[in-house]
């Protein structure tokens, strides 16, 4: 693994990112290597870090990494990514932060739309659902 890291392939750099996050709970070293992969444009790694950073409270941040997946014009990359992140957190127990069930209940304050069907998603509450998918691991 280290000699792949040290290539530089961002797919490993993904790979790590999840270790240390959810094996490890070690936000910082996390993010610094899905950073790499989201600067790699590995759709995976700028999904997964703008969702941590969402349910973190880091919301401009989170919502600017998500947006370069073009979820506007089209959410297959995201739907992609977020298919992914599921089969590779597949077996891991997720732990459910504080910071998550708040970003939750805040961006569910400012949602009137679509509240009963979590796959109907317009502009206004596209990220209300993708943090609820995230904080439930749907
Ligand atoms: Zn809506």
């Amino acid at each position: 693994m280290d000699v792949t890291l040290a290539a530089g392939n961002i797919e490993a750099h993904y790979v790590r990112g999840i270790q240390e996050y959810f094996h490890k709970n070690n936000a910082t070293v996390c993010l610094a290597h899905l950073k790499i992969a989201a600067q790699g444009s590995y759709d995976n790694g700028i999904y997964l870090y703008g969702m941590i950073m969402l349910c973190r409270g880091q919301e401009e941040e989170g919502k600017a990494m998500v947006e370069k997946l073009g979820w506007r014009q089209n959410p297959i990359r995201v739907d992609e990514s977020w298919k992914n992140i599921k089969r590779s957190l597949h077996g891991i127990t997720v732990t459910t932060l504080d910071s998550y069930l708040t970003a939750y209940e805040t961006s569910m304050e400012t949602i009137n739309c679509h509240l009963e069907d979590i796959n109907a998603r317009c502009a206004t509450c596209f990220y209300f659902k993708q943090i609820t998918k995230f904080v439930f691991i749907i």
